[in-house]
């Protein structure tokens, strides 16, 4: 559909002459899924909403060539109607704060004057009149931990790699996302690939690297093609290859596709992958800033955490610490679902309220219901209930809540959603995605899957449900990697904080 808007009105524009005066541009994803397609007219910000490919004539009649609002096709929010057209002002955006997202809706993926235009490329010619350790410091200092799901600082991480021997040494980006629901990374590299490259760059050249792989799905093959596309730009432009800004900085980037399998998210699994084998992870350590591809001391960070890499060199730590709480500075993207009124992709700075997101952002719960729980951490993480709405986001608090950041999912359950059955959706997702390589994961979440499947088909007794927990528990403490680790989390949280309702469903409730 958007395709068609944007032909409908090149057309239009085209037809009336004003070729010279307007250009119309194809961008990334605004966010607000809700409401697409979407359509921005700048500078004054008007924002069209459900639009479509036949509107594209009111548009360009009224909107461009009388100067009028196509009141129809605007954003209403019902109490706040002198509000609706600029998006700054309206409920979804108001809260955000675009670091990772900074281009997407904004620029054009495919131009990479665009994105230089918009301050690209400046962080890493910054980074290049700086001594590597300076750069590690500078991201260290910033506080940034890793937005793929662990949270490990980054700084640190770089710093093992910059401090470990080998004239070989190598960058990776994991935008393997493969969680249910989420699309933050897939977003990132559709709607700005260039701040991904342009943080790779910088990596490489802080950890003395020359060689860099982005790993990626082929399932997302809009964002395949935009990062082929800007790569092949950078390299145009002397942004990628030989002596890079005149420096003797060299760094060449490629790309890798996955073939979809979750477990490849993990580290170590990625790296196999990338060597050609099967992508299976292996025990920790060595860990891959010492002995990572090919044996050699490599670093691996996903998708958003490189987005963030451009803005923190070029706007310090200390702005980036501004932002976010002690603990988990800067933003984190989330992709809305579920049951909430404004699906979408959101950017806030982390220590905003699991309220503020669902209720303030998202617009509350679908058809009035009532909010139950949400999930976050996709497979890995857990559900937290309404008590805990009031709760700031960030990596420690949903820990502690026996969930877990994750890469950015997040999912929202109404009144009427059944928890056992969302943790059994999860468990079977990670039974299916299990590389069978460790029996605590192999076969323990077979029998877990067996246990719920008991329970939700009301055959169960309340010794299955202690059996389940116990099973659990083992499984986390004993499987080799994050998937098998985590992937107990859906049926622990929903035990633990609605243990009411798989009570209901087995045959003796004392
Ligand atoms: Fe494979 Fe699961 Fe073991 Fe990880 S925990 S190594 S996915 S079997």
């Amino acid at each position: 559909k958007s395709e068609l808007i944007k032909d409908n009105m090149e057309k239009l524009v085209k037809e009336n002459g004003l070729e010279n005066d307007v250009q119309i541009v194809r961008t990334g994803c605004f966010g607000f899924c809700e409401q697409g397609p979407i359509v921005k007219f700048l500078p004054d910000n008007t924002f069209y909403v459900r639009v479509k490919p036949e509107d594209a004539e009111e548009l360009v009649n009224e909107h461009i060539i009388k100067g009028r609002k196509v009141q129809r096709l605007l954003y209403v929010e019902p109490t706040e109607k002198e509000k609706i057209d600029e998006s700054k002002k309206m409920p979804f955006y108001k809260k955000q704060i675009r670091v990772a997202l900074r281009n997407a809706g904004l620029i054009n993926p495919d131009d990479i004057d665009e994105y230089i235009a918009n301050d690209g490329y400046q962080a890493l010619a910054k980074a290049l009149s700086m001594t590597p350790e300076e750069v590690v410091e500078e991201i260290r200092e910033s506080g940034l931990r890793g937005r793929g799901g662990g949270g490990f600082p980054t700084g640190l991480k770089w710093g093992f790699a910059q401090k470990a021997k080998g004239e070989i040494k190598y960058v990776v980006c994991n935008a393997d996302e493969g969680d249910p629901g989420a699309f933050m990374d897939r977003s990132v590299l559709e709607g700005d690939p260039h701040s991904v490259i342009e943080g790779m760059a910088i990596a490489a050249y802080a950890i003395g690297a020359n060689q860099g792989y982005v790993y990626i799905r082929a399932e997302y093959p809009l964002a395949v093609k935009r990062l082929k596309n800007a790569i092949k730009q950078a390299k145009e432009y002397g942004l990628l290859g030989e002596n890079i800004f005149g420096t003797n900085f060299s760094f060449d980037l490629e790309i890798r596709l996955g073939a979809g399998a979750f477990v490849c998210g993990e580290e170590t699994a990625l790296l196999a992958s990338i060597e050609g084998y099967r992508g299976e992870p292996r025990t920790k350590p060595p860990f891959p800033a010492n002995k990572g591809l090919w044996g050699k001391p490599t670093i691996i960070n996903n998708v958003e955490t490189f987005a963030n890499i451009a803005p923190i060199m070029l706007k310090g730590a200390k702005w980036f610490r501004s932002l976010g709480t002690e603990k988990s500075p800067g933003t984190k993207v989330f992709a809305l679902a579920g049951k909430v009124n404004n699906v979408g992709l959101v950017e806030v700075p982390m220590g905003t309220t699991l309220r503020e997101v669902i209720f303030d952002i998202g617009g509350g719960i679908r058809d009035n219901k009532k909010f139950k729980a949400v999930q976050t951490g996709g497979p890995s993480g857990g559900c937290i209930p309404a008590e805990y709405l009031d709760t700031p986001i960030d990596f420690d608090t949903l820990t502690a809540l026996g969930s877990m950041m994750g890469s950015g999912g997040m999912i929202v359950m109404d009144e009427n959603t059944c928890m056992p059955d969302v943790a059994k959706f999860y468990l079977e997702f990670s039974v299916e995605e299990s590389c069978g390589k460790c029996t605590p994961c192999r076969i323990g979440n077979v029998r877990l899957l067996e246990i719920l499947d008991k329970i939700t088909s009301g055959r169960a007794t309340m010794e299955d449900l202690e059996r389940m927990e116990i099973l659990g528990k083992t499984i986390k403490d004993s499987a080799l990697c994050g998937l098998g680790q985590t992937s107990p989390n859906p049926i622990l949280s929903t035990m633990h904080y609605f243990k009411d309702e798989y009570k209901a469903h087995v045959l003796d409730k004392t």
